[in-house]
C-alpha cells in the first residue's frame, strides 16, 4: 500500500528525501514519514514422520494444482506461531517445530511470504471449510502436485532437500 493521504488525519502526503530511502511519502501535518505497507502472510508445507508432505486444495477456485498451508499473520504473533496456527486451523492437525527456510515476494500479490517447513506426528486430517482435500505426498510426488516455478514449489524441493533450479 502506496500511502497518497495520511491514514491518521487524511491530509495529502508529499514525497520527502529520507536519506538512503530515497523520496518517501511524508505527512506534513503530522511530522512522519509514511513507508509503503504490505501483508506478510506465512506459507507452509507440513512433513510426517514418514517424510510424506501434505499439500492442498482450496474451497475457493478452480485449482489444478495443490498448494501449502497458507495465511496472513495477526499482530502480535511470530511468524513461527502464525505458520502453526494455519496448520491446525485449515488442516485439523498439530505440528510442531516449524522451521523458517526463506522469504519469497509475491509478486501478484504485492505479499511477503514467510515459508516454513513444520513436522508432526499426526496423519489424520480435520478440513476447515477453506480447504476441499488435503493429500499426504512422497517429496518427488509433492513436487510435481504443485505449479511449476511457484513459490510452494521452491518451499517443496527446499523442505525435501533438494537444490531448485528456478530463482523466485
Ligand atoms: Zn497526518
Amino acid at each position: 500500500m502506496h500511502f497518497t493521504y495520511c491514514p491518521d488525519c487524511g491530509t495529502k502526503t508529499v514525497l520527502r528525501r529520507m536519506g538512503d530511502d530515497g523520496d518517501v511519502p511524508y505527512c506534513e501535518r503530522c511530522g512522519k514519514p509514511l513507508f509503503d505497507m504490505f501483508s506478510t502472510c506465512v506459507l507452509s508445507v507440513l512433513m510426517n514422520s514418514r517424510g510424506e508432505i501434505a499439500l492442498i486444495k482450496q474451497s475457493y477456485g478452480q485449482q489444478e494444482t495443490y498448494v501449502g498451508v497458507a495465511g496472513y499473520m495477526k499482530c502480535g504473533e511470530t511468524a513461527e506461531e502464525a505458520a502453526l496456527r494455519e496448520i491446525s486451523e485449515e488442516i485439523g492437525l498439530k505440528a510442531e517445530r516449524a522451521q523458517f527456510l526463506f522469504s519469497a515476494w509475491h509478486a501478484a500479490k504485492g505479499q511477503l511470504m514467510l515459508c516454513f517447513c513444520a513436522e508432526t506426528d499426526c496423519t489424520d486430517f480435520t478440513l476447515s471449510q477453506e480447504v476441499r482435500e488435503a493429500v499426504w505426498f512422497a517429496p518427488e510426488d509433492a513436487a510435481k502436485a504443485v505449479r511449476p516455478g511457484s513459490i510452494i514449489e521452491r518451499l517443496v524441493l527446499t523442505a525435501s532437500g533438494k537444490k531448485t533450479t528456478s530463482k523466485l
